[in-house]
């Protein structure tokens, strides 16, 4: 666990926002074969706390095959049921990012080709953080208009709208997410690609009719409108919207709500990203699953392992590169890595690194002198 300067802060709903440059904490698990080859993965230290290694991880690793993904994934996924809660899938999506990373170095080769790479470059949206009340921030639909002007003329193709929810004040509000994704059409023409995932947890009828707003407005899908654990609504909206629906997210299940989802009708676009469902591995399989649909699966976050599996699938438009805001530049690069993993070019691509792994350029004397614990 080791600490390093971030400019983000959390609201009480978990949302990030632009902050004072503060000390974060951030836990890197390393996995080291007998050979001495070593994989590395960064997650929250609450996600791979020492009592989760403790308990599963090492029971379930030592000893065994690093090469042996599947096995040791599913070794994982069958103690979950009797972790009562204590071991995730965000907890095992460390894990198992860590064994690919492993895989990928002892190879030498990255792992976006080691799952079977599509392309080598993924073109990017521009996803905004949450709207907030901070002046000239995002606190208005001119502040997102402006500000999608901005992600642009930085190369983007594409913009997804967070707007606002609570704690904002007046949130959460149909007609002013409804203004929001207007003025950003408004200010960008209609040759961007437009989304909205907005506040989660709308009625259906609010969902309806914001969601006949963006099919005016030309939007490309809507994302996580109401509660997810009702795959009954997703289905009643689906089936009155053209505009496509994006999901799930954030509910649990990994790959098999997925497949559910796509036989309820409930969404017309899949999503999965790694810390959600639980590795690199599951959201190959949602892809995969979302093929056999004829379906696309927009991956969902930011980051290394997200990147890879954008590149290493076809049916994935777009990798979400973010959260943005006006106040922050996401090109700075943190601490404890010499690169960032997803350097996007001025016209809107982001390169997959050649590093062997996970493409994650680890400063490593930077860890090691911020390091808080050791286990
Ligand atoms: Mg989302």
């Amino acid at each position: 666990m080791f600490h390093y300067l971030s400019s983000r802060s959390v609201d009480s709903a978990g949302h990030s926002h632009p902050g004072p440059e503060k000390m974060t904490t951030l836990a890197m698990l390393t996995i080291t074969a007998d050979d001495g080859t070593r994989g590395y993965a960064f997650g929250p230290p609450e996600v791979i706390r020492p009592t989760v290694i403790e308990a599963f991880v090492r029971k379930v690793l030592v000893g065994q095959d690093p090469f042996d993904r599947e096995r040791l994934w599913q070794d994982l996924v069958h103690w979950q049921r009797g972790s009562a809660g204590q071991l995730t899938d965000r907890a095992l999506a460390v894990v198992e990012q860590a064994l690919w990373d492993l895989a990928g170095r002892a190879l030498k080769i990255p792992v976006y080709k080691l799952l079977g790479a599509y392309r080598d470059k993924v073109p990017a949206y521009g996803s905004t953080m949450c709207g907030d009340d901070l002046p000239g921030g995002l606190a208005t639909p001119d502040d997102y208009a402006r500000f999608a002007v901005t992600l642009v003329q930085r190369g983007y193709k594409a913009i997804k709208l967070h707007t606002w929810m609570p704690p904002v004040s007046f949130a959460p509000d149909p007609a002013m997410d409804i203004k929001a994704c207007a003025a950003v059409r408004e200010a960008v023409g209609p040759d961007i690609d437009l989304m909205l995932d907005g506040y989660h947890w709308y009625s259906r009828t609010d969902a309806l009719t914001i969601g006949r707003a963006l099919e005016k407005l030309n939007f490309a899908w809507f994302e996580e409108m109401m509660n997810e654990q009702s795959i009954a609504s997703y289905t009643w909206l689906a089936k009155q919207l053209d505009i496509p629906i994006v999901g799930p997210e954030s509910i649990s299940g990994k790959h098999h709500s997925r497949a559910d989802w796509a036989v309820a009708g409930a969404c017309d676009i899949l999503r999965a990203g790694v810390p959600g469902v639980g590795g690199i591995t599951p959201t190959m399989k949602v892809a995969a699953l979302a093929d056999a649909f004829g379906m696309n699966c927009e991956v969902h976050g930011n980051g290394a392992a997200n990147l890879a599996v954008t590149a290493a699938i076809k049916n994935c438009r777009w990798y979400e590169r973010g959260l943005l805001h006006p106040f922050l530049d996401y090109d700075v690069v943190p601490g404890y890595l010499h690169a960032l993993p997803d350097p996007m070019s001025a016209d809107g691509f982001v390169q997959l690194s050649q590093q062997p792994g996970l493409g994650e350029d680890i400063n490593f004397d930077y860890i090691a002198a911020h390091t808080v614990t050791n286990y």
